[in-house]
């Protein structure tokens, strides 16, 4: 980052902090920049093609940015690199997924798991160089020097115990766990930051959430995966209508990238601390 981004982002945080009314009866509501209410965040697991062919084109359309979570050994990375290069100019993050995906084959559902990406059979260590790798590759991609990581499966336990907790020291945030509307900025954790995984919803269930964010004065974290194709896929007039209705209340709810997000948290984290 360039000093004078840091400093333009920075003067913003002060003034999003002026602005804040201080009430000692009740919290002051969280200092999203330009006093939005809530942020939301819309990321993309798997580097599936419906990403690059429809939820691309899409947010360029509504001037929207999105997070990208590759797996870096997905097929669209290997065939489709310009694209993804091209999605990164525009503003799009590129995130972490991992090189392949591992996780437990454990459970009814994970059939799909080869036993060659299994973490059950891994350890804790080589899942975490697994990780790191891909933040190298991510930064020849497209020359970011930080990142965010979304867990593979939500699953942070190798053969031999978590591998997560010690990523922390390369990401700026880590989406893990369950729970669309985040409770509390104050006691997010930044490390284990809940989201929604959509699949099939309308574009009302959609809306809901971030209408839902918004009186909470929190964030909401949706990640899709499929658009309109692909697996667990939301219909793409569903994907529209949210997109559509986040373009129509820019002044409420701020929509960026996960890096972003996780860069403001940081800062407003810093200004607090002692
Ligand atoms: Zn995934």
């Amino acid at each position: 980052m360039t000093m004078s981004r840091r400093a333009m982002r920075l003067g913003l945080l002060a003034a999003a902090l002026s602005t804040v009314a201080v009430a000692d009866d009740a919290p002051s509501p969280y200092p999203w920049p330009n006093g939005a209410r809530a942020a939301v965040s819309l990321a993309y697991d798997d580097a599936l093609p419906t990403h690059l062919d429809t939820a691309i084109p899409a947010l360029d359309r509504h001037g929207l940015r999105g997070s990208f979570y590759l797996v870096l050994s997905a097929d669209t990375v290997r065939t489709r690199l310009a694209d993804w290069r091209a999605a990164a100019r525009t503003g799009h993050e590129l995130g972490n997924h991992s090189l392949f995906h591992a996780c437990s084959a454990r459970g009814a559902d994970r059939s799909w798991v080869a036993p060659a990406q299994d973490l059950d059979a891994m350890t804790a260590a080589r899942v975490q160089a697994e990780v790191t790798l891909a933040n190298t590759m991510l930064h020849a991609i497209d020359g970011s020097t930080e990142f965010t990581l979304t867990v593979p499966c939500g699953d942070r336990n190798a053969g031999d115990g978590d591998y997560v907790a010690g990523l922390a020291p390369h990401m700026l945030g880590i989406k893990l766990g369950a729970g669309a509307v985040v409770p509390d900025m104050r006691t997010l954790d930044r490390y284990a930051v809940p989201v929604a995984v959509p699949v099939g919803s309308t574009g009302a269930d959609l809306i809901a959430l971030v209408e839902a964010a918004g009186r909470q004065g929190t964030m909401v974290n949706f990640t899709f995966h499929g658009i309109g194709g692909d697996h667990l896929a939301v219909p793409g007039e569903a994907h529209e209508a949210l997109l559509a209705y986040l373009a129509a209340h820019r002044d409420i709810y701020w929509t960026a990238t996960f890096r972003e997000q996780m860069r403001w948290v940081r800062d407003v984290e810093r200004a607090a601390a002692p």
